[in-house]
């Protein structure tokens, strides 16, 4: 894939980029090692302030970064907006709360008196380079996901974006620059993914995490296992939204459709499977269908639109395959399902129904705003119809039952289960997944706590 802006909502290649040759990788490199003997040094105090500039810096640029992303890859502005916002925010937060989540932690007394020590601490001390993989769907947001945690643990980051958002990842770069980190504390690296295995397998990068497809996670898990580097992995998920009949069926629907087609539908904790009780089934399929119908699709920087372009022309055909497959093998379609004609890669918000196991949509992520509708008899099929995935990346339960949700929350094969509510992240809560949604946690303490060396410090 050449790394290009590309406008999806036209077609049209508004700027290539030629890949940074191996001169420049390697200059990137030495680079980024030489900072990191002495970033890791620094205080706290000194890398919050830093990041709190970052942060600053971002508000001041939200307008111009959001039409630049919403250029790359189709995303509404004022999604792209609220999106610079909250990488702000987490940017505060990591600032705010790292040198409290990193503190030297002290063992029991009866512990360290078990040992023969006279005192015992554990100190998270920072690895090195580490190096981000990272997708195009929210292309601030994913990196500064990583970002904020790595500096404030005092690594320094290294970044392959997306080839198709390389604006956006220059602007990252950037922006960390002009908020006074030195060069070598956080560089995009201009590459496109075949490039990626030699990166990794370099001695002086000594961590990496993937945001993206399960083929992309299992490619860098298996070089970055050769050489024995640890790894995060967030991708994909097919989150079950299940509704109980003693929801509010009116809010749930509502819900259903903002967490169905956020990002037109291109995130990875959109919830993509409406499990709902017989009893209440067609009462919310008919509110959600309206919800779905209603949606203003069209012109990514309209400030009224909810639906966008999708990303890529390769995504719409990948969606529509999903659609059509599903159709031959006999579902409903209550809305949408047709591509419309003329330029840009538009899809219509879609409801299926019907589905059956052996359709590739109940079994695939369906990345763009196509929601699958399932009818279970009772709470125990609905847990078996959520956990019938390989993913497990997040899950959304709709009940005022209390008994119901101690069992959603037993039962549920995910990384997080959302009680009346739609999935979303923040900056103080733990977010990943089980199963091939990947593994190890972003965010919160256990997120900066991913890269660092965990070190015993013993005194005799
Ligand atoms: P990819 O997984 O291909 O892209 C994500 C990142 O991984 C990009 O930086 C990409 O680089 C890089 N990459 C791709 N293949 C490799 C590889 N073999 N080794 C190292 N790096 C690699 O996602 P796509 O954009 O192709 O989307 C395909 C599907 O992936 C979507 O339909 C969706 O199901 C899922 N996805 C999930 C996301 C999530 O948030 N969990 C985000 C994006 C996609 P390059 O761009 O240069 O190819």
């Amino acid at each position: 894939m050449p790394i290009a802006t590309v406008n999806p909502a036209n077609g049209e290649t508004l700027k290539t980029y030629q890949a940074m040759g191996e001169e420049e990788i390697e200059r990137r490199l030495q680079l980024a090692e030489a900072t990191f003997r002495t970033y890791r040094t620094t205080s706290f105090e000194e890398r919050a302030r830093l990041v709190h500039r970052a942060a600053a810096l971002l508000d001041e640029d939200r307008q111009s970064i959001a039409r630049v992303m919403t250029t790359e890859m189709g995303k509404p502005v004022k999604q792209a907006r609220a999106e610079a916002a909250k990488c702000a925010k987490a940017m505060r937060w990591y600032a705010d709360h790292a040198a409290e989540l990193l503190a030297d932690e002290e063992p029991d007394a009866s512990d360290v008196k078990d040992s023969g020590a006279s005192r015992v601490l554990v100190r998270y001390r920072p690895l090195g380079p580490v190096l981000a993989v990272m997708p195009w769907n929210f292309p601030l947001w994913q990196v500064v996901r990583f970002a904020a945690p790595t500096l404030m643990a005092g690594n320094v980051g290294l970044l392959k974006h997306a080839s198709n958002v390389p604006q956006t990842a220059l602007y990252l770069e950037d922006l960390f620059h002009r908020a006074g980190f030195t060069e070598g504390c956080f560089q995009t690296l201009l590459v496109g993914s075949a490039a990626v295995d030699e990166i990794l397998r370099d001695e002086r990068v000594k961590a990496a995490t993937l945001t993206g497809s399960e083929p992309a996670g299992r490619a860098v898990a298996s070089t970055a296992g050769e050489m024995i580097k640890k790894t995060v992995l967030e991708l994909g998920g097919s989150d079950p939204f299940v509704v109980m009949p003693s929801a509010d069926l009116d809010r749930a629907a509502e819900v259903a459709v903002t967490a169905r087609v956020q990002n037109t539908g291109q995130s990875c904790i959109a919830a993509k499977r409406f499990i709902v009780h017989a009893d209440v089934h067609d009462a919310f399929a008919e509110r959600f269908t309206a919800g779905m119908r209603a949606l203003r699709t069209g012109d990514p920087m309209d400030e009224e639109t909810d639906v966008g372009p999708l990303s890529s022309e390769q995504g719409r055909a990948d969606l529509e395959e999903l659609v059509d497959d599903a159709v031959r093998a006999g579902a409903g379609v209550l809305c949408g399902g047709e591509r419309p004609d003329g330029p840009g890669w538009y899809y219509p918000p879609t409801v299926l129904t019907g589905i059956t196991r052996e359709m590739r949509v109940h079994r695939e992520e369906a990345f763009g705003p196509v929601a699958t509708l399932y009818r279970a008899a009772d709470l125990d099929e609905a847990v078996l119809i959520a956990n019938d995935s390989l993913f497990g990346l997040s899950s959304n339960v709709w009940t005022r039952d209390e008994a119901e949700v101690d069992r959603f929350v037993r039962d549920l094969e995910a990384g997080s289960v959302f009680v009346n509510g739609m999935t979303a992240s923040h900056p103080a809560f733990p977010f990943g997944g089980v199963k091939r949604s990947g593994y190890g946690r972003e965010l919160s303490g256990h997120g900066i706590r991913e890269f660092c060396n965990i070190t015993t410090v013993w005194h005799g």
